[in-house]
């Protein structure tokens, strides 16, 4: 099962994820998260990525193809992968396929959540995330057991910088614009599912969930 997940800032993405590889076991890939990791570490990736993530840049193609294609060679991506942030492109669309097509694999599904834009304000504003485990939470519509800790870990919840208002209608902007050409890249492939994001976390995953299963019946 080789997927990719698409949709808006506070489409819900993350959460879905988490559910997805709890479920299926695959490898959750966020080009965003290996960027900010390689950053922690201080690596030359990292280094190389600072300057345009500090910017609110995409960082090159090269530079982000050659790290994807690094981490689908991996052996636990042998059954499958969920792509999160990748391609954000069409140079990239172009790239995974042939990455895929190297190792004689393609793309099942473009899992595309698609929620209304005035949805999302109030979910990016409300968002908390745990430090210590990534997983993602809400103030009024996934609200943690106890205020301000993790129901999985315990550890601490924050926000991150660029969830306030004054950012976030740039944001949307800037994914809209990015996200277009790739819904149509995909739609043109035949791989687009596109998936109703409006409603309730688990309903949304119920579908998601049918999708998925058809690949391994
Ligand atoms: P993305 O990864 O696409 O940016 P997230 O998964 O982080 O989105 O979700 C954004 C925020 O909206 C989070 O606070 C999350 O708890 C909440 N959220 C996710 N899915 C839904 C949903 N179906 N209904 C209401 N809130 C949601
Ligand atoms: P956001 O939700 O703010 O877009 P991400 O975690 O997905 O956050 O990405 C953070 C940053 O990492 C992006 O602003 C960009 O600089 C870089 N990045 C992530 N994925 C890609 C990609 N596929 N191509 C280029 N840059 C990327
Ligand atoms: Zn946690």
């Amino acid at each position: 099962m080789d997927l990719v997940l698409m949709g808006l800032p506070g489409a819900g993405k993350g959460t879905q994820a988490e559910m997805i590889i709890d479920r299926y076991g695959i490898p959750h890939i966020s080009t965003g998260d290996m960027f900010r990791a390689a950053m922690k570490e201080g690596t030359e990736l990292g280094m190389q990525a600072k300057k345009f993530m500090d910017a609110g840049e995409l960082v090159p193609d090269e530079v982000t193809i050659g790290i994807v294609r690094e981490r689908l060679a991996k052996s636990d991506c042998n059954k499958g992968f969920l792509l999160d942030g990748f391609p954000r492109t069409v140079p990239q669309a172009e790239a995974l396929d042939n990455i895929l097509q190297e190792m004689d694999r393609s793309i099942d599904y473009v899992i595309h959540i698609d929620v209304d834009r005035n949805k999302l304000l109030a979910r990016l504003t409300g968002r908390r995330i745990c430090r210590n485990c990534g997983a993602t939470y809400h103030m009024v519509f996934n609200r943690p057991q106890q205020d301000g800790a993790c129901d999985k870990c315990g550890g601490e919840l924050y926000q991150r910088e660029d969830d306030n208002e004054d950012t976030v209608a740039n944001r949307l902007e800037v994914n809209i614009a990015q996200q277009e050409p790739l819904l149509e890249y995909y739609s043109n492939n035949g791989v687009l599912q596109t998936i109703d994001g409006n409603r309730d976390i688990g309903v949304v995953f119920q579908d998601v969930d049918e999708l998925i299963g058809s690949l391994s019946e």
